[in-house]
């Protein structure tokens, strides 16, 4: 498929090694070209975007600015593509999965080790935790060189406004044209899948941990507020009836966190004998997605008044709130 300016904005897919498929990512036309994304750092994926680039005329070299949606390496891993001198732009959050630097892996160990532990997984089964220590597991050897948050302007593209949309990565950000009701929206909205709400440590050591479904669920809510006439996903197709998208995924949801409450009604369980339960195929190759998916159910529970947790000893226990009946 030939890749089409439709107003001032080109998709372009590109493929990844990942399981999610292709990733889009978008060339605006503003006072700076801009690319929204750059894709995972394959060969494939370059080679790929500089042949679509050239159906629209247009050169890596040409690109001013690449604005990131959230450090993930198939959104951030293309970045290390571009000269040294390329503006780069995002949440600040991004920055230590860049920098991975001594305290960022020492801070990011500990916590998934201390949570992981909390939530009752054996001790034999954390190699799930992606070490850092590795170097290949560095997203891109690019940093941001400045950083964009929620009313700030955004440089280079008049009229777009930064919407931070949290709860797939905290770094989420998505872009959105008021003029014409147009979302770049990243992997905060998919047309025929839920992002996962994945867990991430704290900003800072000793911090509560962050609770990606409850904040991807506000992040939904602020989405609603706004007059979106068509949104442009980091994978697979538009969407343009928002609130439908929203409704029907909201629903998945809760029916999700019913089957988990009565899971514990059984039984008070931890969080990993819940995951066990709610992914018996999946949980051993995947602990690192379907933890964060448990977790957010508890978390969303646990809002709702529905279960309260006991921590205390080592492994958390989540109950039916007997205050609640
Ligand atoms: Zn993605």
């Amino acid at each position: 498929m030939m890749v089409e300016w439709i107003g001032n904005i080109a998709k372009l897919s590109l493929p990844t090694p990942y399981a999610v498929g292709d990733v889009n990512v978008y060339v605006v036309k503003g006072d700076a070209l801009t690319l929204i994304d750059a894709g995972s750092r394959t060969e494939e994926s370059r080679s790929s975007l500089i042949r679509q680039l050239a159906e629209l005329r247009l050169e890596m070299n040409d690109i001013e600015q690449v604005l990131i949606t959230h450090h993930h390496p198939d959104h951030a891993g293309g970045l290390d593509f571009f000269t040294k001198d390329i503006n780069i732009l995002g949440h600040l959050y991004n920055q230590r999965w860049f920098e991975m630097d001594e305290d960022f892996i020492e801070l990011h160990d500990q916590f998934y080790k201390d949570f992981s532990r909390e939530m009752g997984i054996p001790d034999e089964m954390l190699g799930y935790i992606n070490d850092y220590r590795s170097a290949d597991r560095s997203i891109t050897n690019k940093k941001l060189t400045s950083f964009l948050a929620e009313g700030d302007d955004l440089p280079g593209l008049r009229g777009w406004k930064i919407i931070e949309t949290p709860g797939h990565a905290q770094s989420h950000l998505s872009f959105y044209k008021e003029s014409d009701g147009i979302m770049i929206g990243g992997d905060h909205l998919l047309a025929k899948i839920t992002p996962n709400p994945l867990m991430e440590p704290p900003f800072k050591p000793g911090e509560e941990r962050p609770k990606p479904l409850l904040q991807y669920n506000s992040s939904l809510e602020k989405c609603l507020e706004l007059p979106i006439s068509l949104v442009y996903t980091g994978h697979g197709e538009e969407i343009r009836d928002v609130p439908a998208v929203i409704q029907s995924g909201r629903i998945r949801q809760h029916e999700r966190a019913m089957r988990v409450k009565k899971m514990i009604e059984a039984h008070p369980s931890s969080g990993f004998e819940i995951c066990r339960q709610l992914f018996p195929k999946v949980y051993q190759r995947e602990l690192g997605l379907t933890l964060s998916e448990t977790v957010g159910q508890l978390d969303y529970l646990e809002s709702l008044g529905e279960i309260a947790h006991d921590s205390s000893s080592s492994v958390m226990i989540y109950a039916i709130n007997q205050l609640q009946r």
